[in-house]
């Protein structure tokens, strides 16, 4: 599986708040420049990377002064304002010596969320690359609310690779990898050196998250199973020793390797699988989830059983089962109060329980997903 690594053209890598900033006492900029000079090697060799970079909040947080990283969102955002502005700076001038451009991207939950805009974010990051600039990405803290936020930046990261199908996603963080227990309390923990995306047994194993950053172990697994969804690997490694990225493209087996061990679904797929946010949901009985499952077909009025919340044609809503565990998510022909009135019918009496005839499908298999 490894080897593929030397396949891998387009590289996501993704770098955490606590190796930025030296444990919050201000940006490390020598351990900066040793990325950006691993990243300007890889390019020469021909490989595309885009840098996804935390560190906002914690950097502004040491700039202001304060104790600790604030934990209340418009205190983030504007710690984020500041920090920010080091941060850029440091990828700036690290990159601008070796002969190379740094390019600012920041991104918010709305950029993702809504298709249009998805694709333009799609289309400037992939013009850098061709322009041979490095796209430096961070979620748009300043403007993100406790509703609506990407919230962790390994989850960018992973939104990252399925927007430019990227090959791999390379996770710096202050641990070797992901361990089969807590290496901190269990000195018996094992280090897991490959898995698959997405296999349950791995969060069993993960722990909790650094006081930094937002997020731990979970927060990576996860993100790695979304990642998948563009046949993306992911490879969680320490970030702390050097020159991690170049021995990983020279084919040693450091860290945590998570195949995406499935065909990558379609473009438009990925993003709706990567929704973070969904109006509402629709509980299925067993037939339908059967069919999703195994057939790959539409999604009928017939099997389903109830709706939830308020949602509009062309919204992205959850498909459960009957336990309430998440099978699929699509985009839907008719809106929750038609939805409603259309429950356990067949399809070929819409236009008399509506009043006019629309879709024959409430979900078409084309803008739906499997997520579970
Ligand atoms: N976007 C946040 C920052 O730059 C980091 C989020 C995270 O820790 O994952 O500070």
């Amino acid at each position: 599986m490894r080897d593929n690594i030397a396949a891998c053209r387009t590289w996501v890598v993704k770098i955490g708040s606590s190796l930025l900033t030296n444990e919050g006492m201000g940006l490390d900029r020598k351990a900066i420049a040793g990325w950006a000079a691993q990243i300007v090697t890889l390019r020469e060799q021909g490989r595309r990377l885009v840098v996804v970079s935390s560190g906002a909040v914690a950097e502004g947080a040491t700039r202001l002064g304060l104790k600790a990283v604030p934990r209340e969102v418009r205190m983030q955002a504007a710690a984020a304002a500041v920090g920010q502005m080091g941060l850029i700076q440091a990828w700036e001038s690290c990159f601008a010596e070796q002969g190379v451009h740094a390019a600012q991207i920041l991104l918010s939950h709305e950029d993702l969320a809504d298709r249009t805009r998805y694709l333009n974010a799609r289309s400037t990051l992939v013009s850098l690359l061709k322009l041979a600039a490095v796209p430096v990405v961070n979620e748009n803290d300043s403007v993100a609310t406790d509703e609506l936020c990407l919230g962790d930046n390994d989850t960018l990261a992973a939104l990252v690779s399925n927007l430019i199908n990227a090959d791999v996603m390379v996770i710096l963080t202050d641990q070797d990898g992901l361990f089969s227990a807590d290496p901190r309390s269990n000195a018996a923990a094992t280090l897991v050196a490959t898995a698959r995306a997405g296999d349950p047994e791995l969060e069993r194993m993960a722990g909790t998250g650094s006081r930094l950053g937002r997020g731990g172990m979970i927060t990576k697994l996860s993100a790695a199973r979304l990642a998948a969804r563009s046949g993306t690997h992911t490879i969680i490694a320490n970030g702390r020793r050097p020159g991690q990225l170049l021995k990983l493209q020279a084919g040693e087996a450091l860290g945590t390797w998570l195949s995406a061990d499935r065909e990558p679904v379609t473009a438009r797929k990925q993003w709706l699988a990567g929704q973070l946010t969904l109006k509402g949901s629709l509980t299925l009985d067993l037939g339908a989830v059967s069919v999703l499952r195994k057939h790959g077909k539409s999604l009928l009025a017939v099997g389903i059983i109830a709706t939830r919340g308020r949602y509009q044609r062309g919204e992205v809503v959850a498909c459960v089962d009957e336990s309430g565990n998440e099978i699929a998510r699509g985009m839907v022909n008719y809106n929750s109060g038609e939805v409603a009135r259309l429950l356990g019918q067949d399809s070929g009496r819409i236009a008399e329980l509506l009043g006019y005839a629309g879709e024959e499908e409430i979900i078409h298999r084309d803008n739906l997903v499997l997520t579970g």
